[in-house]
């Protein structure tokens, strides 16, 4: 493993946890599971639609000039001939002649086979869109595709969202969907999947303003990933050089995760000038151009497209927050998840199962449960609770003892540091949000008593 890389995460660790922990299965397990397909468990829908709801409520609901929008799967056919689909978006396949397994042929680093040394094929252009047929015919004039990508539900909407929203440049359309790729090879868990989902970004701009817009996305994009938690040396640019980038693009960054398996891409970030809604005016004979108020100029905008993956977003937070150490003696794998990616936020554990212990902790773990998904956990000892709730990523447990019969006060302790405070139960709730938004446990004007009055660990 390379020097740089995380030495505690390996991605059968990760896979294994994932799996024992319900955070993702392989799809379709009972019949074999389907190549590259997979199944978010109890905890991973709610690690998923965190990371979504972050990036929505950060690029779409704190800011002026986004708007959102959540356009279909399929298309017209004529959108994928206009974006170029059709035509360009294939890879180059290669077949083994000896065992048939097959191949992309600009990712092989040698002539042969890599399974069995056999003579490759030459290669061949296989387009990545999955085809289907509308209606009941299954003929060439019935054929629609699953999306790709979910930009070109952006770009065909953006005469309907300059008429409706009254936007004015700049500023963006988002969204957040699914998209299918017919890839060729697949692997490394939910890294390169056949159906995935992605959320992006078309932010239209004056044109001859492209290199500012271009490098405050650029920027605005990484710091998002740390504001999340995400450790910085665990990203890095990777800028396009010119062979790579597409005839018509201006400039494209990758911002790279450093997974176990190496540095690879999380989300890419393109100035794309004028092409698409060029290439969308001439194929659909519309006129899709900016009418300027200010400047009474008629143009159509520039675009720059932060693109990043969900499924590999979850992927790189798990990674990132994979850690290992001793606690109380034994060894514990911990997620270090930011507060606001942790699919449980908190859980209430009784020390007894028993009345009136289990009816107060009850209690509190309903009144939590409205503002926050939380857990109720009473069987084993306190301290496999912890690991359990550790292991999952959950920043904060609340522990409620016989003591708290009596002084209505209960112990919360966090994750990371272990660090553990008393405080009245009436208090609670507005300490866990302050806690949850970043306060330090042992810091603040919420802390009661630290240290003292720790649950018995066993
Ligand atoms: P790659 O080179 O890894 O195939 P790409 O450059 O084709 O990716 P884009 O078309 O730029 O990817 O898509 C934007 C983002 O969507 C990527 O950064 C990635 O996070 C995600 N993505 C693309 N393809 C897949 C896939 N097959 N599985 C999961 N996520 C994907």
């Amino acid at each position: 493993m390379s020097e740089e890389t995380n030495s505690k995460v390996t991605m059968e660790k990760i896979v294994s946890l994932c799996r024992r922990r319900g955070f993702i299965f392989p799809s379709s397990e009972i019949y074999g599971g389907l190549s590259s397909c997979w199944d978010y468990g109890p905890l991973g829908v709610e690690l998923k639609r965190n990371i979504k709801e972050a990036w929505w409520k950060d690029m779409v609901q704190s800011r002026d000039d986004m708007v959102g929008l959540d356009t279909s799967i399929l298309m017209h056919p004529q959108v994928w001939v206009a974006s170029g689909h059709i035509q360009n978006f294939s890879d180059p396949l290669v077949e083994c002649k000896a065992c048939h397994q097959r191949w992309r042929g600009d990712e092989l680093k040698t002539p042969a086979c890599p399974a069995c040394g056999g003579e490759l094929t030459d290669p061949r252009q296989f387009n990545l869109m999955f085809k289907t047929f509308m209606g009941p015919l299954e003929d060439a004039g019935a054929t629609v595709y699953l999306r790709p990508e979910t930009a070109q539900g952006m770009f065909v909407n953006f005469p309907n969202v300059v008429a409706s929203a009254r936007k004015k440049l700049p500023f963006g359309i988002a969204q957040v969907g699914k998209s299918f790729r017919n890839e060729i090879t697949t692997g490394n868990f939910i890294f390169r999947d056949r159906e995935f989902e992605q959320m992006e970004i078309e932010y239209f701009i004056k044109p001859g303003t492209q290199d500012k817009w271009f490098e405050y996305w650029v920027n605005e994009r990484m710091s998002w990933w740390q504001k999340l938690g995400m450790r910085p040396e665990h990203l890095k640019f990777r800028e396009h050089c010119k062979e790579e980038l597409a005839h018509y693009a201006l400039g494209c960054f990758d911002i790279n995760f450093l997974f176990p398996m190496g540095w690879a891409e999380l989300e890419g970030i393109a100035s794309r000038g004028d092409y698409d809604l060029t290439q969308h005016a001439s194929c659909s004979g519309k006129n899709l151009q900016y009418n300027d108020e200010e400047t009474k100029e008629h143009y159509l905008p520039y675009v720059i497209e932060p693109s990043a993956g969900v499924d590999r977003g979850v992927l790189a937070f798990l990674c990132d927050a994979y850690d290992e150490d001793i606690a109380d003696g034994e060894p514990r794998a911990i997620l270090r998840f930011h507060p606001r990616i942790a699919p449980i936020k908190a859980a209430v554990l009784p020390l007894s199962k028993k009345e009136p212990l289990a009816n107060l902790a009850r209690d509190i773990f309903n009144t939590l449960r409205t503002d926050w998904l939380v857990q109720y956990d009473d069987t084993q000892s306190i301290g496999r609770r912890y690991r359990r709730q550790d292991e999952i990523g959950t920043p904060f447990c609340i522990t409620i003892d016989f003591q708290s019969l009596d002084d209505r006060q209960v112990t919360v302790r966090e994750r990371d540091s272990m660090t553990q405070i008393r405080l009245p139960i009436s208090d609670l709730k507005a300490t866990l949000a302050a806690k949850l938004a970043g306060e330090p446990l042992a810091e603040g004007s919420r802390v009661w008593k630290s240290g003292d009055d720790k649950p018995a660990q066993k």
